[in-house]
Formats: structure tokens, sequence, C-alpha cells
């Protein structure tokens, strides 16, 4: 849909089905959920700890919010928390407006909403997007998902826009 031309696919697959078993490859043994591959590079710039203790080859991210696993390896032996990464992640506190969206432009959500509030419109897609372009972009990197960012800043966009274009029928039952 909407590539930004970094690479890196924009939206994640969460399978939100319930999985029968929680050892097979690629399902997060915290709560059993599928997580996206993520790259090395990512797991490598992400974690805080020694990466002498990187066992697999391969890991997930996990995003569900009410999981404290961010990345598991796919053999599902190792689990990495927040409290081993160098960032907090987006996608376990998107209701925090303090929270990064966007890490390679420094939006946060409070940012974004505070915009949409005054002004009644967002400039954040244009400004990221243009970014991009300039090949100032390192969501790989710096993107906890390892992905870009654009997909979750869109839905915050859209979600505050209606929240603020439409408060009477926000206060309805
Ligand atoms: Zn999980």
């Amino acid at each position: 849909m909407d590539s930004c031309g970094c690479s890196l696919r924009e939206n994640s697959i969460h399978n939100e089905s319930k999985p029968k078993v929680a050892s097979v490859n690629g399902l997060c043994p915290t709560n059993g959920a599928l997580g996206k591959r993520v790259e090395m590079q990512t797991i490598k710039a992400m974690l805080s700890i020694s990466l002498n203790i990187l066992t697999s080859e391969a890991y997930r991210f996990c995003a569900d919010p009410d999981c404290p696993t961010v990345y598991y390896s796919e053999d599902g032996q190792q689990v990495f928390s927040e409290a081993d990464l160098r960032e907090r992640v987006y996608k376990k506190h998107a209701d925090d407006k303090e929270i990064s969206i966007c890490y390679c432009f420094h939006h946060t959500v409070g940012s974004i909403r505070s915009e949409i509030a005054e002004s009644g419109k967002s400039t954040v897609v244009a400004e990221i997007t243009a970014g991009i372009k300039a090949g100032q972009c390192a969501c790989d990197i710096r993107n906890p998902e390892g992905d870009c960012c654009l997909g979750n800043v869109r839905a915050v966009v859209k979600e505050f826009s209606t929240q603020f274009q439409n408060p009477i029928q926000e206060a309805l039952p």
C-alpha cells in the first residue's frame, strides 16, 4: 500500500489466531501469538545487554501490548523484554503520549496529538516521507519493530483526526 522507499515493509503481520501448541516455531513463548520476523541487525541495535547471549539465527517481535516479551528466538528458548532494550516500544505503550512512534525523526504520540488538536491537521506523514526520500531514515536500527513506522503513524493520525473532527460523536454512547 504505502511503501516508504526504505525497503522495509510497513505493516506487521500479527496473527491473532490462537495457537494450540506454544512451542511451534515463530510463536511467542510468552503469549502464543505469531510475531513478525525482525532482522538480526535490529536485535543487535536494540539490545542493551551484551550481544554474546545471542543464540538463535532468527528472532521475532511480539506486538501484543499485554505481553511483556518484545523479542523471542524462533526456537522459543530466548525472550527479551523492554528491560533488555535501549528503547521503549511503541506497540507496548500506544496509549502513552510520551512514547516514540517515529524513532528516526523523534515524533511521539503526544506530539502528533497536539498538532492535530491545535491545527486540525497533521504534517507528520509528509515530514517522515520527506525524510525517507532524503535518505535520512534508519527504521531497521532505530525502530524496535525493525520496520517503517508509517503504518503506525498513519493509524494514529487517523484516530486523532476522527477524535478532533467529531467530538460530539465521540461523546455519544
Ligand atoms: Zn508475546
